[in-house]
């Protein structure tokens, strides 16, 4: 369902609602959606004269999902082919990719670029110069970890994000929580991984690779869910396809994580990664970037990953999305920043809004 707002607002009927905050699912709640931003929530919010009102009393609405780590311009279905395609042909690709993930109500994604690098290794110095210089233009540093020292190095020098994390053990985990970096551990990548190597998908160097750590990584996944980390969702999704990015959530339960913190993972506290205190909460003031649940209460994060994968493009955002709110977070310069705004105007016109500057953020 598609709504254009404008005075004198909408009034959204939650049958429940998770606020992006919480511990649990909050009840039934009323919504008042007024000019892209939540006016109000209350059980009983005011009915402006005039003013539709959509009955979600089935369903259960939250903030837009927020995935922290994808590449938009990395086609899994095509990635060895694709490294001989032209940066406008890759750029292309991105809007299809987001556009897809969106049916899954993924409606603010943080973009790392064109490809990982393979386990850059930096002397302290470097990456001390590196913390500060981004610091000094107050730009945040995601850092790409694996091994537990390249962790600790991150969050010695400042890192705002460690991304992956694969290898961390218990020191660099006790670090992160003083320091306050958020860790986005990608936890389904490694399923992925794992998968791949059964299947025999793998180059002979990658499968010694996953061969040799696998059991340390889950090891590493169920540490960082029995912490008391800032854990934000993120997918690593182009690597693999947007089709399986809702997964996370389920890789994330199966590490250990209670269902309302993996939400938390991909609402507020993935808002709160990207310094976005207006997305990814139900709040007063907040941006009206809702989305719904296809079932009535109880339906477990778990459950609503296989709800999700199952039903496919029939959870799509024709039907499930209420309002997108114009934010992007995407890297100045790369050809994500041009995927990215096609994929805002595409969006914008088909959610039937008038199109809006693209602003372009550093991660
Ligand atoms: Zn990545």
């Amino acid at each position: 369902m598609t709504v254009t707002l404008g005075d004198p607002g909408t009034v959204i009927i939650c049958g429940d609602h998770f606020d992006g905050r919480a511990d649990a699912l909050g009840g039934p709640t009323e919504i008042l959606v007024k000019d892209g931003r939540i006016a109000q929530l209350a059980p009983a919010v005011s009915r402006p004269p005039g003013a539709p009102v959509i009955d979600l009393g089935g369903h259960t609405v939250t903030p837009g999902f927020i995935d922290c780590h994808v590449h938009l311009t990395m086609d899994a279905a095509h990635l060895s082919t694709q490294l001989l395609d032209s940066t406008a042909t890759k750029a292309l690709v991105g809007p299809r990719l987001a556009d897809d993930y969106l049916d899954q109500g993924f409606t603010t994604l943080r973009d790392l670029g064109s490809a990982d690098p393979a386990q850059a290794t930096w002397f302290d110095h470097e990456m001390q110069a590196l913390c500060d210089t981004a610091a000094r233009l107050g730009l945040p540093v995601a850092v790409h970890t694996g091994a537990a020292q390249g962790c600790k190095q991150a969050i010695a020098c400042g890192a705002r994000s460690l991304e992956h994390a694969y290898l961390i053990d218990d020191e660099a985990i006790a670090m992160a929580e003083d320091a306050g970096t958020f860790i986005v551990p990608t936890m389904q990548m490694t399923a992925e991984d794992i998968q791949a190597l059964h299947e025999g998908r793998l180059t002979s160097y990658t499968a010694a690779k996953i061969e040799r750590d696998a059991e340390q990584i889950i090891e590493a996944q169920r540490r960082i869910a029995a912490s008391r980390v800032k854990i934000a969702y993120g997918t690593d999704c182009g690597m693999f396809p947007f089709s399986h990015g809702n997964l996370e959530f389920q890789a994330m339960v199966n590490a250990g994580l209670r269902p309302a913190r993996a939400r938390r993972a991909a609402t507020g506290t993935a808002a709160d990664l990207l310094d976005r205190s207006d997305i990814g909460v139900l709040a007063p003031g907040a941006a009206a970037d809702i989305i719904l649940q296809s079932r009535h209460r109880s339906v477990s994060t778990r459950q609503l990953a296989m709800n999700y994968r199952s039903g496919g493009r029939r959870a799509s955002t024709r039907s499930s999305m209420i309002w997108k709110s114009p934010m992007f977070s995407v890297r100045r310069g790369t050809p994500s920043t041009w995927a990215v705004a096609a994929m805002a105007r595409s969006i914008w016109r088909r959610l039937g809004l008038p199109p809006r500057r693209v602003t372009a953020a550093a991660s």
